[in-house]
């Protein structure tokens, strides 16, 4: 994809380099971001999946938390996966924790059980045509969307990739599938 965009990626925990890497076999420009000032310039960011609470307790202890509002209230574009799709939610339940609210949805956190609800799966999306694979790991539960929100995907009934404006959210890991589908979509968000 030939872009002039610039995608950061929050790299606390998880795994933000799969992210990196689906970025680089899309040829778009991104940089890892651990401070407030690490956002300088971009035009889009990823949070990544891992353990949304030490996600959340690090970047509020970096001021990440207020700069990642700011971002978002100036029009940049913020995708979450799995703990990220946790910190962009409007209420997190399965224990309540503090979120962005940037996204109106309800998540309850290992909706699917604690260790062992990791699957792959393929479903419908409507950015394309063919089936989506969709790589669930102790993932959410969105439990809820309000009506300002587009539901991309389902699964087992309940929204798995949603958007609402500039934001994105998945409860799956696309950039642990070899497909670029949702990325790709993400890049067009940002431009
Ligand atoms: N279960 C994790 C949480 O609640 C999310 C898991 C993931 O990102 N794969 O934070």
């Amino acid at each position: 994809m030939k872009n002039g965009t610039k995608i950061g990626i929050v790299a606390i925990q998880g795994d933000y380099e799969a992210h990196a890497k689906t970025l680089d076999s899309l040829g778009v420009a991104h940089t890892f971001v651990r401070t407030p000032a690490d956002l300088a310039g971009l035009n889009g960011v990823i949070l990544p999946g891992g353990e949304s609470t030490t996600h959340l307790k690090v970047m509020t202890e970096e001021g990440l938390f207020d700069a990642l509002k700011k971002f978002a209230a100036e029009g940049g574009a913020m995708f979450g996966t799995c703990a990220g799709a946790i910190r962009l939610a409007h209420e997190v339940r399965g224990p309540a924790q503090a979120s962005l609210d940037l996204i109106d949805i309800t998540v309850l956190r290992n909706g699917y059980g604690r260790q062992l609800a990791s699957d792959v799966h393929l479903g419908p999306t409507s950015l394309r045509k063919e089936p989506l694979e969709m790589v669930f790991i102790r993932a959410p539960i969105i439990e809820a969307a309000g009506t300002g929100v587009q539901v991309l995907a389902k699964d087992a009934g309940h929204p798995v990739l949603v958007q609402q404006g500039k934001i994105l959210a998945s409860t799956f890991h696309p950039e642990l599938s070899a497909e670029t589908t949702v990325h790709e979509h993400f890049v067009s968000m940002t431009t």
